[in-house]
């Protein structure tokens, strides 16, 4: 094998897991990039490579540490080898003697240090490792490299606090720690510069930003109004919304500003009170309704998104029924629908799992099935209506043009490269599987032909 390159000229990054790991990964890239590196696919040939993890749930955290163990034995080319992300965060320095061929860890508040322990790594040939509980602020999202040229993401809280039982975020992310708005605005508007369209907001829970930090007065909706004063920002979206910290002055925003999409995901993650308590959600299933009317009642074309765990310790049948039965009553546009998987670290781990796996797959499927019901008729309903799409980038295929409409549909269009990043009305007229199929209006056809 050879030595360890003390030069790196090429890197490889592997990303797991949220929007909030994809971030992270795009600011490392530009840190490498502004070093000198080059991206390439084959980890084969890569100096450097990076698994930028996730331990949101247990198969994934398998996953990733079989990828790594093995590249220990398949590799014939040495690399410096780092681990990022969340489970750097969960198994700290003990990943050295689980993976004794890893050369670094990085916690996601430390992701800015990349080439400072780069540095270390090379110089002394040493196992580095960099895990802080508290995220520095600087300005190195600035050099993130995105991929999509339209769509960015831009971070503005760090952490929860919440502590759901189930959850590992707030033992790997830590607590929540807003980000100056002025920083926010600024990198916002350096991105409308640069020609982004879109800006998804994103955070643990965004409808926390500025709670930690009240001397600045800007609470979420203060800064949705702020970023809806720069010129050229077409859309804001935003995740993930605990439903307890969403309040009316936030639903007024999203009715009131034109850049603003109507689209909240807003996890319900069970429809009995008990199961909620026990996952420590602090609310009511009575008092998540309260929320979902009040949010109709304000902004009556809002889509709603979820998520939600299925076969959590101690879920009787019945309660698994009255989340289905929550679930046709709300009809979330978006879900994200999991069988409980116990997550070391976290009080529910130490609660006996006793749904069967067959019991959580069968209700996990009948769930699934569900949704796909509600999607259809949302599907059907949207027949024959106009809706506005930003147009993002040529379908699989080529042959289509592939865009969203303001509530996260997807809508495929005929026409030129020269639409792609403006939006466009559209009148649907079918849909394909999951995909609307539509066709530009005839006012946007009058102004392209004039
Ligand atoms: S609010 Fe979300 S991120 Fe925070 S602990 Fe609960 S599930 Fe995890």
């Amino acid at each position: 094998m050879d030595p360890t390159p003390r030069q790196l000229k090429t890197f490889f990054m592997r990303t797991y897991g949220c929007q909030m790991n994809e971030l992270d990964s795009e600011i490392m890239v530009g840190q490498l990039i502004k070093r000198g590196l080059t991206r390439i696919e084959d980890e084969h040939e890569a100096d450097l490579l990076i698994f930028n993890t996730c331990s949101i749930r247990d198969l994934a955290e398998r996953k990733v540490m079989g990828k790594i163990g093995q590249l220990g034995f398949s590799r014939k080319k040495r690399a410096i080898i780092g681990v990022t992300g969340c489970m750097a965060m969960a198994k700290k320095d003990s990943l050295f003697r689980k993976l004794p061929h890893v050369n670094f860890v990085i916690g996601t508040n430390n992701i800015n240090d990349l080439n400072h322990v780069l540095d270390e790594v090379l110089e002394t040939g040493r196992q580095t490792f960099r895990v802080d509980d508290q995220f520095e602020e600087n300005l190195d999202y600035l050099v993130a490299k995105r991929d999509d040229p339209i769509k960015a993401y831009v971070s503005i809280i760090r952490g929860c606090d919440k502590f759901c039982t189930y959850c590992v975020v707030p033992y790997t992310r830590g607590q929540e720690v807003s980000r100056p708005p002025e920083s926010i605005i600024e990198e916002c508007r350096l991105l409308v510069q640069k020609g982004y369209q879109e800006i998804t907001l994103l955070g643990q829970n965004v409808n926390s930003y500025g709670k930690d930090k009240p001397e600045w007065n800007c609470l979420f909706h203060d800064l949705l109004y702020q970023l809806d004063k720069i010129d050229g920002l077409k859309r804001v979206r935003f995740m993930t919304s605990h439903p307890v910290d969403i309040t009316r002055d936030l639903m007024q925003a999203i009715r009131d500003l034109p850049s603003a999409c109507e689209f909240v995901h807003f996890p319900m993650q069970a429809g009995s009170s008990r199961i909620l308590k026990k996952m420590h959600r602090i609310y009511t299933i009575e008092q998540y309704l309260e929320k979902v009317a009040m949010l109709r009642e304000i902004i009556p074309n809002v889509s709603l998104g979820t998520d939600i765990i299925v076969g959590f310790p101690s879920e009787t049948e019945e309660e698994f029924l009255q989340t289905y039965e929550r679930f046709k009553e709300v009809r979330f546009s978006v879900a994200f629908i999991f069988a409980y998987s116990a997550r070391k670290g976290t009080p529910a781990f130490r609660w006996i799992d006793d749904v069967p796996e067959e019991v959580k797959q069968d209700r996990l499927q009948r769930l699934l099935s569900l949704h796909s019901e509600v999607c259809e008729e949302e599907r059907q309903a949207l027949l024959g209506s106009d809706v506005e799409i930003l147009v993002e980038r040529r379908n699989k295929d080529e042959k289509l043009l592939k865009g969203r409409t303001r509530c996260w549909k997807n809508v495929v269009i005929e026409g030129s490269d020269s639409l792609i990043g403006t939006l466009q009305r559209v009148k649907v007229t079918g849909y394909s599987h999951q995909t609307l199929i539509g066709e530009l209006s005839q006012s946007t056809t009058d102004l392209l032909q004039s």
